[in-house]
């Protein structure tokens, strides 16, 4: 399998560290980032290093704030030497679950940010670099969206807005840069055990058990990213657009 260098944002834990691990362990080199101090999570990709025998690397970088986006970039060339695929996976759910009718513009302007204008400017600059130092090696980006941008929850209205809008910016990203060789995808994941989803794990662990899935389980991070290791192997290479649902069937309808 081709090795591709790969950028995942919001590598650090949860679904983003079953990423990481799944591209390294498939022989990728892959560099992740997120908030938290470079020291500690310089010794994670040290130690992804030994294990699997690729490059990886970790890059402080807040998605949100696009003076980072630049850096963090850089930082990628400067240490990869070309960028192959961007996984767009750091996401936030709102600090406080609040009703529509009492969500505040500020909890609206945070997940907004993080959620939908950073990984849009981001893929804006990375899809640049990609076009700007071409190769004949197989181009993608993956946004991870959520069953969230169809499925409305009145105490996270942003966290639902966002993703929708996400799953627009996939469209628009892969008809723009079809055409440029980047293939570009939706993941929308159903219910993730995660730091993201500890706060409400009894109501989930009951929804499950009652039926909420297909599949009476908790998705497990590792299951998005053997999704991701898929994309990026090319097995959906004529497929650039499209929403892939990982969620053991939560959004099979039934009667
Ligand atoms: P976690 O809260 O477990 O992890 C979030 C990750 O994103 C961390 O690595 C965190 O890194 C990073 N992150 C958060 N904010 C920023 C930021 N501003 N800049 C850079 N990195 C940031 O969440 P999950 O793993 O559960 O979620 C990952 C993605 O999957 C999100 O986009 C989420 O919306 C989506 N998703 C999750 C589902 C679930 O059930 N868990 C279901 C559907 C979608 P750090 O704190 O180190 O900065």
């Amino acid at each position: 399998m081709e090795k591709l260098n790969v950028l995942v944002t919001g590598g650090t834990r949860g679904i983003g560290a079953g990423i990481v691990r799944a591209l390294a362990g498939a022989g990728h080199n892959v560099a992740f980032c997120g908030r938290g101090e470079t020291e500690k999570f310089s010794n994670l990709a040290t130690t992804l290093e030994n294990e699997f025998k690729i490059k990886a690397a970790y890059y402080q970088c807040d998605v949100s704030n696009q003076d980072d986006h630049a850096k963090l970039l850089d930082s990628f060339l400067a240490d990869f030497g070309s960028l192959d695929a961007l996984v767009n996976n750091a996401g936030v759910a709102p600090e406080v679950r609040a009703d529509l009718l009492e969500m505040t513009p500020e909890s609206f302007d945070r997940v907004m940010n993080i959620n939908l204008k950073g990984p849009f400017f981001l893929t804006q600059l990375a899809a640049k670099k990609i076009k700007d130092n071409p190769n004949d090696k197989f181009h993608c980006i993956v946004n991870i969206g959520s069953v969230s941008a169809e499925y409305a929850s009145v105490n996270r209205g942003e966290y639902c807005i966002s993703k929708a809008a996400v799953s627009m910016a996939t469209k628009l990203w892969a008809v723009r840069l079809a055409e440029e060789g980047i293939a570009v995808y939706e993941l929308r994941p159903g219910v993730i055990r995660s730091d993201m989803t500890g706060p409400v794990a009894e109501k989930y662990d009951k929804m499950i058990a009652g039926g909420l899935t297909l599949q009476k389980r908790w998705g497990l991070p590792e299951d998005i990213g053997k999704a991701v290791k898929m994309l990026l192997d090319g097995s959906l290479a004529y497929s650039t657009g499209q929403v892939i649902q990982i969620d053991g069937g939560l959004t099979v309808e039934r009667l």
